[in-house]
């Protein structure tokens, strides 16, 4: 075992840390170099089901909103004083630079933090009445068990954003992490387990997902579904769970729209333009896609846009000073490169990054930060998010145009916009179908707030409240 901090790379079921029942194993690589860093279990159905049992025994034993609260703060506690060895494993397993791995330590840390003050917006409400000659009152029960599924891209943070309200409501879980990042999880496993969380109230599977999805979606004793990543594996989760009105919350793809009017404040928007698009190599769903700039600024954001790109440092998230990781595969690399090679064709002009070398291997994805502009809808790069460096600009020339634009896709994740005009940003805003918009800014979600997409982006919300509510049902008890 390559990997600090981590006791072992195996299953967690019923507070054990278990092989797969067959021995198998998938190996964990380090997408930077191709080194094997760890090799997980290759668990399925069989280990899924006795995950969903070890959770449903943990139900039987329910614990109070001040054990709950206890857990919360003190798993977001050991996580900060664990930040270094959380981050080297993020950095190791998915590539990204050490800093933003340690950032997104704090990103998922701030999940416990703030829902363990959240946990008292789960007290019963009172009706005011009476009404019917009864009292009512609406309580906030857990869920029941709940599968939990997320992507490669922020390892700790994407699971964090569920698992946090999930033991706040009082829910037991089944976790199903990536299979290219594992690692984070367990790490994530062990430390609830080090600050006491029982044994069977957390339950982690790795290995394949179609076997493990399905279970999760058909096990009667699974009430909720929550999952993030490709809009297609959304989709198969909702027909599988159909049948057995399952509760889904689904965080799918984005197709960010960032807009940049003639009266914004273009050195700030450059610097939040490359800030949201390059975290993570361009691999997240709020990641700006397509970038809309107003005729008369376009040359001028252009320049400001490129002069900042040709300084970025690409390597090893290990290495001091690297700004951009790897892509976690040769997958997504070609599918960048596809993107690129489709524009150019389709008449768009690149001013920033060289022509790349397709990678030997499914690792060593290094693409080069890239600007593209005369980008035109019909190009895949605005059709489709590209996941990777590539900025992607067009010009437009009126308000109504630019929004009939943004909108004009059937994802509705996030959307930035700037201008100095507060009553414009507030028009636009209300005119975008997204469920995230973000005006002189390109930040994307945080813990205190509701996340979540509009449209073929999914639905359910992560963070705030509404966060905490995805995991409860709501009883209402009349009492005479
Ligand atoms: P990406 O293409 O970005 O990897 P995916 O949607 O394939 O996105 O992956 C997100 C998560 O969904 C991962 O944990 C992956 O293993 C899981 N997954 C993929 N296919 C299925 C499936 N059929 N059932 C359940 N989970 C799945």
């Amino acid at each position: 075992m390559k990997v600090p901090f981590l006791k072992t790379a195996a299953g967690y079921i019923d507070g054990r840390w278990l092989p797969a029942r067959s021995g198998q194993t998938v190996p964990v690589h380090n997408p930077a170099t191709g080194e094997v860093i760890a090799t997980i279990p290759r668990m399925g159905s069989a280990e899924t089901v006795e995950a969903v049992a070890s959770a449903s025994r943990a139900l039987e034993r329910p614990s109070s909103m001040e054990q709950r609260q206890g857990w919360l703060t003190a798993i977001a506690q050991r996580m900060l004083d664990c930040k270094d060895d959380l981050a080297t494993i993020i950095t190791l397993e998915q590539g990204k630079p050490l800093a933003e791995s340690r950032v997104e330590v704090e990103y998922a840390a701030g999940f416990f933090r703030f829902f363990a003050a959240e946990l008292a917006a789960l007290a019963p409400r009172q009706i005011p009445g009476p009404i019917r000659d009864a009292r009512w009152t609406v309580h906030s029960r857990p869920a029941g068990v709940v599968g939990l599924i997320t992507p490669w891209n922020f390892p700790l943070a994407m699971l964090a954003k569920k698992l946090a309200p999930a033991i706040a409501a009082g829910c037991s879980v089944v976790i199903k992490p990536a299979a290219y990042t594992p690692l984070s999880a367990l790490a994530q496993c062990q430390i609830l387990e080090s600050v006491g969380v029982p044994g069977g109230l957390i339950n982690l599977v790795s290995g394949d997902a179609a076997p493990i999805g399905r279970v999760l979606c058909e096990h009667p004793s699974v009430r909720i579904i929550s999952f993030t990543g490709s809009t297609g594996t959304g989709k198969v989760l909702l027909a599988q769970s159909a049948a057995f009105i399952k509760r889904l919350s689904l965080e799918l793809g984005g197709n960010a729209p960032f807009i940049v009017f003639n009266d914004a404040n273009l050195e700030p928007a450059a610097d939040a333009l490359l800030a949201n698009k390059f975290r993570c190599a361009g691999q997240t769903c709020v990641c700006a896609n397509r970038i809309y700039v107003q005729r008369d600024v376009a040359a001028r954001f252009t320049e400001l846009v490129t002069a900042r790109v040709r300084q970025l440092n690409v390597g090893n998230g290990m290495e001091p000073g690297i700004e951009i990781g790897p892509l976690i595969n040769r997958d997504a690399w070609d599918k960048v490169a596809s993107h690129v090679t489709d524009a150019l064709e389709k008449g768009a002009r690149r001013v920033a990054g060289a022509e790349p070398r397709r990678p030997e291997h499914d690792w060593g994805s290094f693409y080069p930060p890239t600007v593209l502009t005369g980008l035109t809808e019909p190009m895949r790069a605005f059709q489709e998010e590209t996941f990777g460096p590539v900025i992607a600009i067009s010009e437009f020339e009126s308000e109504p145009e630019v929004i009939g634009r943004a909108n004009g896709t059937p994802s509705g994740l996030a959307a930035y916009v700037f201008t100095a005009d507060a009553a414009r940003a507030q028009r636009c805003a209300a005119a975008m179908q997204f469920g995230h918009v973000a005006i002189n800014t390109g930040t994307g979600p945080t813990p205190e707030a509701p996340f979540g997409g509009m449209k073929q982006s999914g639905f359910g919300r992560e963070g705030g409240r509404e966060g905490l509510h995805e995991f409860c049902e709501v009883q209402t008890v009349a009492t005479k």
